[in-house]
């Protein structure tokens, strides 16, 4: 055990997290190890106070001095102005691999008790719809911005196997939804079965995301690790959470390569709030991986066996496992961990090492890249045949011509077998330039653009990429 303190800033956070985070730090102390709390604010008393990131410099600035968090959960406005304190902190300290433990807890009955669950789920935590990039496009069309980049899914998937190494793993699964997503999605198979040669010791399987919240259910035992993105690791792991006993028992790491902050996975159930009830075993776990991470194992392990004797041999468990009657306090749970401090319960068997942070391979040079065409979104309710014949009279003055219109993703326009009459007010003009060896310039893009403006309100454009001799564009249902 390292005999200097080192000091951890500390985010009690709000609804239930000053009271968790109090009992994470009692039974952290208990095992010995030195830590000077910094204690700072995120979360609704910031933004009550105008911050309108939810977190005050103060707090940044602390963070950067010690590089590492624990943090309790912090409330996020639903629906309105102000975006989520916790997705600042992961963004601003680029925390960008959430990882989610999910284990069977002695003691704690569920129907998959006696199962030997014991999985992790890695979920990317920067990118994907979380970047929260949204715009209304008409006045009744919103629309996300779902960006993976090349960069974020080698991090993640590298990490993933690296974390598995430090636990003595030997799986992979990566959880995507390639089938339909085949460039967003698809990119994070194909950095996956790239990079999963670099570590021949770990099996590596893809899995489709739907099938793999169904096998979870089913058969959740077959899982050691999932690497996933962030949309899909949020919802798997809230779902094996409830397989083991609840948020209570959920811990979390979001790791970056500068910075990592150490939570559960639950948030913070106003409703329990100064009530003395909630579970603090999702916080403590996550203390136990910041010690693991500190390089503090053996206290790590004192605190799990500690906790494992208080649930299983003393019984003593809180109301989310117990319900109302004979549950103990979220403080008389901790002084009994406290007190079992020192015991040894049968644990996991597994032999921890340090985790190494991945290195990422320098970004490959595109040989040749090309435009071909643009597929412009305007804001119409015109009657769609009528329509298109107007964008083909705009092409025609034009190098382009109109390959099809499309709504929400399905083409409309021209020679479509059934007429839909479910059209809303967001329609995709599809333009290409009619010789493959005159690829689209900008120029020409921005004279479409401009003659498509005096006839109509456009309020998106995608260039049509291809790199390397590769389309870079989904081809939309109903095209051929
Ligand atoms: P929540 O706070 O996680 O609570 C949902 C339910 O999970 C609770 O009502 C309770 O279930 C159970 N639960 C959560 N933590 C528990 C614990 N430690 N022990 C026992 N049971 C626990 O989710 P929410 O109500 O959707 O969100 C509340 C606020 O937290 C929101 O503002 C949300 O944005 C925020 N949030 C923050 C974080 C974070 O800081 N990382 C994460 C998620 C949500 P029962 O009702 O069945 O008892």
């Amino acid at each position: 055990m390292t005999t200097t303190a080192r000091t951890i800033t500390l985010i009690p956070g709000d609804g239930v997290g000053p009271e968790v985070i109090k009992s994470a730090q009692k039974v952290i102390e208990a095992t010995g190890v030195k830590i000077n709390w910094e204690v700072c604010v995120a979360g609704a008393e910031a933004f009550r106070k105008g911050i309108q990131t939810g977190v005050p410099s103060e707090t940044i600035e602390s963070l950067l001095r010690n590089k590492i968090a624990l943090k309790g959960p912090l409330e996020t406005p639903v629906g309105y102005g102000e975006k989520s304190a916790n997705v600042t902190l992961r963004k601003l300290f680029e925390t960008y691999g959430n990882i989610r433990p999910v284990q069977e807890m002695p003691g704690v009955i569920t129907p998959y008790s006696g199962r030997g669950i014991d999985l992790v789920i890695v979920r990317e935590n920067i990118e994907d719809l979380y970047a929260g990039i949204e715009h209304m496009q008409t006045p009744s069309v919103a629309q996300c911005l779902k960006l993976i980049s090349r960069k974020g899914c080698e991090k993640i998937v590298r990490l993933a196997f690296e974390f598995a190494r430090s636990e003595g793993r030997k799986t992979l699964h990566c959880a995507t939804k390639a089938n339909i997503m085949k460039l967003t999605e698809g990119l994070l198979k194909r950095t996956f079965e790239e990079v999963s040669g670099d570590y021949p010791d770990i099996e590596s399987h893809h899995i489709i995301v739907d099938n793999c919240a169904h096998q979870l259910v089913k058969k959740p035992e077959q899982f050691d690790v999932i690497v996933t993105t962030n949309m899909n690791g949020d919802i798997l792991s809230d779902l094996s959470s409830a397989l083991i006993g609840g948020l209570g028992f959920a811990p979390g790491a979001n790791i970056g390569d500068d910075f990592a902050i150490f939570e559960a996975v639950h948030g913070s159930a106003p409703k329990y709030a100064g009530k003395n009830v909630i579970n603090p075993s999702a916080v403590l776990l996550s203390g136990v991986m910041m010690l693991r991470y500190l390089g503090e194992f053996k206290a790590a392990e004192m605190i799990e066996n500690a906790l494992y004797v208080t649930l299983s041999k003393d019984a003593i468990v809180t109301r989310d496992v117990k319900g109302d009657i004979g549950a103990s306090s979220t403080t008389d749970f901790t002084d009994a961990i406290v007190r079992n401090m020192g015991e040894v319960c049968l644990g996991k068997g597994r032999t921890y090492k340090p985790l190494n942070l991945p290195k990422i391979s320098p970004a490959q040079d595109l040989k040749t890249r090309s435009v071909d065409g643009v597929d412009i979104f305007v804001e119409s309710t015109e009657a769609i045949e009528a329509f298109g014949q107007k964008l083909e009279t705009i092409a025609a003055a034009t190098p382009f011509q109109l390959k099809m219109v499309s709504c929400r993703g399905v083409k409309v326009y021209p020679n479509v077998p059934l007429k839909r009459p479910d059209l809303v007010d967001h329609i995709c003009a599809r333009f290409v330039v009619g010789d493959v060896n005159q690829p689209a310039t900008d120029s020409m893009i921005l004279d479409l653009l401009q003659k498509l403006s005096e006839n109509c309100r456009w309020v998106h454009v995608e260039k049509l990429n291809r790199f390397d001799g590769k389309t870079a564009y989904s081809k939309t249902h109903g095209e051929d």
